[in-house]
């Protein structure tokens, strides 16, 4: 690969995949099949740095209609592109560049816990380039699964989440911001740690190792990869006047505006330090 980014889609690389769980399950028939996979990227190439990339992503596949799992995600993505392209209009340029990535095959195979094939597969083209050169990757899974905002994070990335959230109006009460109702709700800032394999940030993070950050609202919706999944329970439940999803936009496409434009990257290392420490095992502390 000679240095260069590989951005095509991952089109033409044949997966095989052994859902070998189902086999203990006789009631389910799954099928053992070769597949294509598409990724796809819209670039915003950065005018002062752009060898220095900043990454939202989204997965694109849905177990049945994905009203929340991926596409409230999707829904949030696409209103960024459209944000950013009236920017562009008027003559921004991101000092690094902005890559959106919609990535596909995110649940195929979740069962057997082997998911987000198609980040996986394009982290495993661009290994050193991607490594050295992401600032940050930043993921929206399912962005609207009903009230209350969560978000995990990589430390080091913890105070720029923060000082986003308190500009970003709360969707549920107009007179606070995020910052305002998150605290309110959970009495500190809770901003979970990325140990899991549950979306695409995993093999960002756990195999490049990339500072990520993981957005949602709300958490563990009765409806999920089930065929209520759909515009009818967004509507309905969870997010009725798609206020959330507007919140969940704000915050997303502010977050990549810092780490794209900001002349020094508003990274914390003395507070990632301190976490660390803290997650240190009893003996390593010894
Ligand atoms: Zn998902």
């Amino acid at each position: 690969m000679s240095g260069k980014l590989l951005l095509k889609p991952a089109c033409g690389k044949l997966i095989e995949l052994f859902l070998h769980l189902f086999y203990f399950f006789p009631l389910f028939q799954a099928e053992k099949k070769i597949a294509t996979i598409h990724n796809v990227f819209a670039v915003i190439r950065g005018s002062e740095e752009p060898d220095r990339y900043v990454l939202l992503g989204n997965h694109r596949d849905a177990w049945t209609y994905g009203a929340v799992d991926p596409n409230s995600g999707t829904a949030v993505l696409l209103d960024i592109a459209r944000r950013y392209a009236l920017m562009m209009r008027q003559g921004w340029q991101p000092r690094r560049t902005i890559v959106l990535c919609s990535w596909d095959a995110e649940e195929f195979g979740m069962v057997a816990n082997i998911s987000s094939l198609g980040s996986t597969e394009w982290v495993e083209q661009n290994l050193l380039n991607l490594g050295s050169k992401v600032v940050a990757y930043l993921n929206v899974d399912c962005a609207v699964q009903g009230p209350g905002f969560f978000a995990g994070a990589t430390p080091q990335l913890d105070n720029l989440l923060i000082e986003v959230a308190k500009k970003v109006q709360d969707p549920d009460s107009e007179s606070m911001t995020i910052y305002d109702n998150w605290m309110i709700t959970n009495k500190v800032i809770n901003i979970q740690r990325l140990s899991g394999v549950d979306s695409d940030f995993s093999p960002l993070l756990q195999h490049a190792g990339v500072p990520s950050v993981d957005l949602y609202y709300g958490r563990d919706f009765p409806v999920y990869h089930t065929a209520f999944d759909s515009y009818n329970w967004m509507t309905n439940h969870g997010d009725p006047l798609f206020q959330r999803h507007v919140a969940v936009a704000g915050v997303w496409g502010l977050l990549a505006l810092h780490l794209a434009d900001d002349p020094i990257l508003p990274f914390n290392y003395v507070l990632h330090r301190t976490i660390m420490e803290l997650h240190k095992s009893p003996t390593q502390l010894g």
